[in-house]
Order: structure tokens, then sequence, then C-alpha cells
């Protein structure tokens, strides 16, 4: 890899050749300019950095979040647009995402539970599923309004959670993120910057006993968001700010299903 290249920032926007080595060593070139800025987004970044950085991977689930799941899967999720409805469930939305329609509880069950950290590798016929489910579930259950239990979970439901608004907007490829390509994937990363530095600075409740990130201010989450645009256009283009646009005020839009 070429080590003497230079890349913006993804906390700050400065040009710089500092990189995360183990991410590089995945091969995707993410830029933190200072240890200052890779530390205030360390609690989000670690949980994609490395192995997970490229080709990008949701974590697996860890052993609440999985209960977590599994207990709401009967839950009503409080999406009133297209195509779901109100009655909708946690279940029935992830099956619709994950186009397999016909899957059983036990299945969902079966599968869920050979994503968690500690599970026994599963033959489950099921497990090419798997990274489409440490989406899909997360997000399900965002729009369920459970109370989270973990700082960790938080990001990953946010995570998901703007994965699918991306999606939705077009202004990801319809593909899962494992087959994202490493401009989109960096994207992503980058909007995990985001969402790590706006929890600083808003916590979202007291995760009692937990590490938390280091308070961010408002003008260091304006200064991401600034450089996440400038990243967009520079490297999709003007246009593709309206599709950012599009999918920051579409909570009212849906995401497709996420197999191709
Ligand atoms: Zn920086
Ligand atoms: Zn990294």
């Amino acid at each position: 890899m070429d080590t003497q290249s230079t890349g913006e920032c993804l906390v700050c926007g400065s040009e710089t050749k500092n990189r995360c080595s183990a991410c590089a060593q995945a091969g995707i070139d993410l830029f933190f300019c200072s240890p200052k800025c890779q530390k205030m987004v360390w609690q989000g970044h670690k949980l994609f950095c490395g192995p997970n950085a490229f080709p990008l991977a949701f974590p697996l689930f860890s052993q609440a979040e999985a209960s977590d799941i599994l207990d709401s899967l009967e839950q009503p999720v409080a999406r009133a647009e297209e195509p779901y409805t109100r009655s909708a469930t946690v279940m029935e939305e992830i099956k619709a995402h994950l186009g397999w329609p016909d899957a059983t509880k036990a299945d969902l069950i079966e599968l869920i539970s050979s994503g968690t950290g500690d599970a026994a590798p599963s033959a489950s016929p099921a497990l090419d599923q798997l990274p489409a489910m440490l989406v899909w579930s997360r997000y399900a259950i965002l729009a369920t309004h459970r109370t989270i239990d973990s700082f960790r979970q938080f990001l990953l439901q946010g995570m998901a959670g703007f994965y699918a608004l991306l999606f939705g907007a077009g202004a990801l490829p319809p593909v899962l993120p494992q087959d994202l390509d490493v401009r989109s994937a960096r994207l992503l990363h980058q909007m995990l910057c985001i969402l790590t530095l706006h929890a600083a600075y808003s916590p979202p409740s007291p995760f009692v006993g937990e590490a938390r990130p280091p308070p961010s201010t408002s003008e260091e989450c304006k200064r991401c968001v600034t450089a996440l645009m400038q990243y967009a256009v520079k490297t999709f283009g003007l246009e593709y700010l309206q599709k950012l646009s599009v999918a920051f005020k579409g909570r009212s839009r849906s995401p497709g299903p996420s197999r191709r």
C-alpha cells in the first residue's frame, strides 16, 4: 500500500498522512489527523476497526443484544410508512428486509443465536443471511423504541439506521455492507464518526458504568458533517448532496429490501 498518500481526517477534515493502521491492513484508508481526533470517535470506530473495516461488516450480536432482539420479535414497529403498516412486527420487518418471506420464527431465532459473539460455530443453512441479519434486525428494533442498554448497542443501532436511510435515499448501492465498494464504505465509517461525536455531545441516556467518548462540542460535530459533505461531493459528484439531504430528511422514506 502507498503510505505516502494523504487524505482528509474523518473527524475534522484536515489533510493528513496519518491513517488507522489496522484498517489500512484490511484494505481501507481511514485518516485521523491526530490522536485527539482518533480518540474522540474511538468508541464507535473500534466496532468497525480492523477486520470489520473492509469489506464492511457489522459486528456480531452481544448476548444482551441478541436477547433484546429475540424478546422484540413479536413487537409492533412504530414505522407508519409504506410498505409497512403499524401492525407489522419486528419479525415481519426483518423477513421483508432479508427477502426471506417464508422464514419461520424458529429460523430467525436460530440465525440470531448463531450471530452472537459467543455462539458455537453453527451449520445453519441460512448462515449466508447473517450479514444482512446483523444490519436489519438492529434497524427493525430501532422502531420499537425499546430502552437501549449500552453505548455499543446505541451506536450499532444508529449505524443500522444510517445504513437504512442512505440505502433508502439511493445514496448507497443496493447491496449488503460487505459488498460496498471502498468509497461507500469510507462514507459509512465517517457516518459512524458523526454518530459517535453526536452521542458524546448530547448523550442519549445515562449508561451507568460505561466508558464514554470524551465530550464533543457542537462545533466539532458540525465540522465532521461538513467534512463528510466535502468528501461526498469530491468522490461522488455534486448531485450526491441531493441524495444525502433526502437521507437526512427522509425519515418518512423506507429502505428497500437488502437482497439484490
Ligand atoms: Zn482531525
Ligand atoms: Zn481502524
